[in-house]
């Protein structure tokens, strides 16, 4: 522990300036760390050989500390990269480029639940059991609920869903009025569930992120065209993230209700079997399906192909089930209270990011959505003692104009600084990253023009673009 002596910026700062990072040009226009002022200081370069990644690129299905069944290639990829680490049944370690992305792909989520009216609020995970036995669920969800006891001797549980905690909230507010309907509040936070077998690593645990919208409105009208808009905004998601999603009609299982369909990404390891109409928009869970016929039921003629899928979303039309419960009403234009329409809205935050790399990467590199990705640009300097060997300074400083020039690109580039190593070996590391860009400062760097060779990891494209060229390459990149 440091003495609390300096205030917490000048500590951090200190830090960071103790090798974490490279050391400013003399020559730059940022300010001198020698005298810091917070609002001064610039972006330090993030250095390959100091990023924590405990697993850093080792195969890990030789090394035998790390004794979890590999159950798919998001799994054995993720932790190869030191994305994740396994913990006990269930449970990850989420290491820093990991959190990186979530944080990205959580802002996403943000931006596309309040385009929609959503408003983010946080609720314990903590639950007493006395609203799961008043909605009955209590006894329903069996051995998937993680119980516990309080010193008291009182019954609590590890919130899995929340449809009992919100519509409690909303059932406290006595003097909710129509004018403020539709009311949508999410939260993404943790989910617990005991599943039977936890696997494919994040995409089933035991302990995960989700998203959960819970939308209250006047009438049954009102909540459909809601439960339209929420379907739309996660259709809109999965495009900005270069997903293909599919929406099918879906059971309401146990959270209950009477309208409900799924998000699924096509994908072989996907545990739910979909039919997807050929010729018209039809598709939906097999388990839904009361026939075994293959000709579709809407359009008639099309015939239903058999896929499967990876659940990502779930939507519910829950009608009056836990307002009526818990007596969640408001008052309505005649100034009387009524009880409220209600959706619920699900997606896996964790299991979205594991799909995403699970339908995107190929079997020896990580591919991202390039809006979540963790790092956007890594930048490879020379090998040390090499002939290019002076470009190491160009490289340097390419790094701080990056920086200097582009604003949306700040936090966002490394230097892989591990300079003993080939440019071979270190872009092979790059690549089972899945950085989506990647840029060799060698031979060309010295030139007059100096060029530089970008790798598009998405594309698969490289290219030879001068400083300018570069430049204008990422100032196209879209970040979050
Ligand atoms: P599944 O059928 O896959 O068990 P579910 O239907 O029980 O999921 P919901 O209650 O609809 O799940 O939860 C909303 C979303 O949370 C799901 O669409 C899924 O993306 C995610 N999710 C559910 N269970 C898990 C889990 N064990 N690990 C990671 N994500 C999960
Ligand atoms: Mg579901």
């Amino acid at each position: 522990m440091e003495p609390a002596i300096y205030p917490v910026w000048q500590r951090v700062f200190h830090r960071f300036y103790r090798g974490l990072t490279l050391p400013k040009r003399s020559h730059s226009s940022c300010a001198d760390p020698a005298t810091p002022s917070p609002s001064r200081r610039s972006q330090p370069t993030l250095l390959v050989s100091r990023l924590y990644q405990p697993a850093n690129l080792r195969d890990v299905g030789q090394d035998s500390r790390l004794s979890v069944e590999m159950t798919c290639k998001s799994q054995r990829l993720m932790q190869q990269a030191g994305l994740i680490h396994p913990s006990n049944p269930g449970c990850y370690y989420y290491l820093p480029a990991t959190v990186r992305s979530m944080e990205k792909l959580v802002r996403v989520i943000d931006q596309e639940m309040q385009a929609i009216g959503g408003q983010k609020i946080d609720m314990p995970s903590l639950c007493s059991a006395d609203l799961w036995k008043t909605s009955e669920r209590w006894d329903l969800m069996g051995k998937e609920l993680f119980r516990l006891k309080d010193r008291h001797d009182a019954d609590y549980c590890l919130g899995p869903t929340h449809e009992e905690v919100v519509t409690t909230l909303i059932a406290h507010q006595a003097n909710l009025s129509y004018k403020q309907l539709p009311l949508l509040l999410y939260q993404i936070t943790r989910k617990f569930r005991d599943e039977p077998k936890p696997k494919f690593g994040l995409l089933r645990g035991r302990e995960f992120y989700m998203k959960d919208m819970y939308s209250f409105d006047v009438s049954e009208e009102a909540a459909y065209q809601t439960y339209e808009s929420v379907c739309q905004a996660y259709t809109q998601l999965f495009a900005r993230l270069g997903l293909r999603c599919v929406q099918v009609q879906a059971d309401t299982g146990n959270i209950g209700g009477k309208l409900s369909h799924e998000f699924q990404l096509p994908a072989d390891i996907g545990e739910d079997r979909l039919l997807v109409c050929g010729s018209c928009s039809f598709s939906a869970n097999v388990e839904t399906m009361s026939s075994d016929s293959s000709a579709c039921p809407q359009c008639k003629t099309g015939t239903l192909v058999e896929s499967k899928g990876i659940e990502v979303g779930h939507t519910f039309y829950l009608g009056k089930k836990y307002s009526h419960i818990f007596k969640a009403s408001f008052s309505n234009a005649q100034n009387k209270p009524s009880i409220a329409e209600m959706g619920c809205f699900g997606l896996g935050v964790t299991r979205i990011l594991a799909a995403a790399i699970e339908v995107m990467s190929t079997e020896e590199g990580i591919r991202w959505p390039g809006l979540i990705a963790p790092y956007q640009v890594c930048v490879l300097p020379p090998k040390k003692g090499s002939k290019a060997d002076e470009a190491g300074v160009v490289a340097e400083e390419l790094v701080h104009s990056l920086g200097n020039t582009l604003p949306h690109l700040r936090g966002e580039v490394v230097f892989d600084d591990r300079t003993q190593m080939t440019i071979g070996k270190r872009l092979k590391d790059a690549s089972r990253l899945g950085y989506p860009y990647v840029i060799v400062v060698g031979q060309g760097a010295l030139e007059d023009p100096p060029t530089f060779e970008v790798m598009c990891q998405q594309t698969g494209e490289t290219m030879f673009l001068s400083k300018d060229g570069l430049l204008d390459l990422l100032g196209r990149v879209e970040t979050v």
